[in-house]
């Protein structure tokens, strides 16, 4: 062989080794039926290989750099696709953050022999790559190659934003862009904020709020608000439901939307949600029991009001919308219950789920999909509107059974219970799917408030108002002064426009 091929040949190899081995397990269980979906999927996969490659060239064109990132990739890189494979876990700040609060006999739990066999052989391989280099691979002028993969690299990572996204959350990028998310995400927990001076009005005993924050759901595919569809069958038997069907959101994703239910901040006044604290810090001052459970990623923009809770645990840690698994919100039912107070102390909480997110399917079990055909292709074009809509309504359908499975545990208590979502969602109007792409579509976002019988003999007159405001507009700005007037608390800024209790 020409003494020139031989570089670029043992890169490609390295190459297919690490894609095959730690690259392709990030797309099993992707669902990608037919023609369309299969190309999809290859050229995903294409497309993150090139990704590999330009490291293992870099790092290839030193002998003993190579040295280092091959065994180093190849260790990390068996961990991170034996998690994947066999649990369905990938790396994300709240895994790192899960994985640093474990003792040793917990994390000794974890580790199996299949996982010790299988980082043998990859760092096995990655020695014989090394060799190779070593001994069969002389490279002149390696300041060309390093400075060719350089302005590859660059210019693969510039190209394509939505590219660029996918890259990042996958091997071996993942590595030090989730290490870096979590160390920024921690730094923005520890921020000090100022907490709105807001006072007691009434001190309520045993109450307990929570507010459901729902994700991308819309107000008009809820059979409450007159949908066709029986897509809330067990909210629309229930005695004490209100549904708003007109809440607006100007915010339509996650991060830009939950600064303005959360604290006062408006769009008179968006610079509130960087420098105050959100209602929790003001219910927590007031003695209540504060938790907030999650089964979302974490996010910058609303990482520092989870520090303002007693209690924070993540249902699903180890979940991203990068790896195709069920992944399910009634899986933060068992901690809910357990967090329950069973004296008579006050307690909020916030339950943040993943509700309506692509892809739907993965967020619902198998018996609640029941409106058919669902889609079949992770990309979300590759599948009809009809699928599209009815893998969306069945979404709608589990949120019905999870809202309804918190009401049950809360019916005996003195308690409210407010769902809102964050945004909502485009089903192919105007040729627009998902959200946080500014359409009207994604701003108009589901409400239901639910109150148990006890709250209503505590509070007539809240709930007289509740009722009579339910065809009114509010922005989702609601929220924060509703909440704290739910439980007697008041100050600058509540005005019935703001309440939805007034
Ligand atoms: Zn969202």
């Amino acid at each position: 062989m020409k003494s020139y091929l031989k570089y670029p040949l043992w890169s490609v190899c390295a190459t297919i080794w690490q894609t095959l081995c730690f690259l392709v397990p990030y797309f099993i269980g992707s669902p990608s039926e037919g023609l369309y979906g299969i190309m999809a999927i290859i050229a995903y996969v294409l497309a993150c290989g090139i990704g590999i490659f330009g490291v293992i060239y870099f790092t290839g064109t030193s002998r003993y750099l190579c040295a280092l990132y091959l065994p180093l990739s190849a260790l990390l890189g068996a961990v991170l696709s034996f998690y994947l494979v066999g649990y369905h876990t990938t790396l994300t700040p709240m895994l790192i953050d899960a994985t640093l609060h474990t003792n040793i006999e917990e994390a000794a739990g974890v580790i199996s022999w299949q996982l010790i066999l299988w980082v043998i052989i990859n760092i096995s391989i990655a020695i014989y790559f090394v060799w190779l280099r070593w001994t069969k691979i002389s490279l002149h002028k390696e300041w060309v190659h390093a400075l060719v993969s350089i302005v590859l690299c660059s210019l693969y990572f510039s190209c394509n934003q939505r590219l660029h996204n996918s890259l990042v959350q996958r091997f071996p990028y993942n590595i030090p862009h989730v290490l870096h998310e979590y160390i920024s995400l921690k730094q923005t927990m520890q921020e000090e904020r100022s907490i709105s001076p807001y006072q007691v009005m009434e001190t309520p005993d045993s109450l307990t709020i929570v507010l459901i924050l729902g994700e991308a759901a819309r107000a008009d595919h809820l059979q409450l608000n007159g949908y066709e569809r029986a897509t809330t069958p067990r909210l629309k038997k229930r005695k004490n439901i209100v549904s708003f069907p007109h809440i607006y959101s100007e915010q339509t994703h996650t991060l830009a939307s939950l600064p303005y239910i959360l604290t006062r901040a408006d769009s008179l006044h968006p610079q509130r949600q960087y420098t105050e604290a959100s209602f929790m810090s003001i219910f927590r001052k007031e003695g209540y029991q504060t938790s907030w459970i999650s089964n979302q990623d974490l996010g910058s923009t609303f990482s520092p009001f989870l520090n303002e809770c007693d209690t924070l645990i993540f249902a699903n840690a180890g979940k991203s919308e990068y790896v195709f698994t069920q992944w399910l919100d009634e899986e933060m039912l068992p901690i809910l219950h357990k967090l329950m107070p069973t004296d008579e102390s006050n307690a909020l909480f916030v339950l943040h789920t993943i509700g309506s997110h692509w892809y739907y399917n993965n967020h619902v079990p198998e018996t609640m999909q029941i409106f058919q055909p669902v889609t079949t292709n992770k990309v979300v074009t590759g599948n009809s509107i009809e699928q599209i809509v009815n893998s969306y309504d069945n979404t709608i359908l589990y949120m019905d059974y999870f809202v309804d499975s918190v009401i049950t545990s809360l019916e005996q208590k003195k308690a409210i219970l407010i769902y809102q979502a964050d945004h909502s969602e485009a089903l192919g109007e105007d040729g627009e799917y998902l959200h946080a792409n500014d359409t009207e579509m994604a701003k108009h976002p589901a409400c239901v408030v639910w109150y148990s019988d006890r709250f209503a003999k505590a509070y007539p007159q809240k709930i007289e108002k509740l009722i009579a405001n339910k065809d009114k507009r509010y922005r989702t700005d609601y929220v924060f002064y509703s909440i704290l007037y739910a439980a007697g608390i008041e100050g600058e800024g509540n005005t019935p426009d703001m309440n939805i209790f007034m």
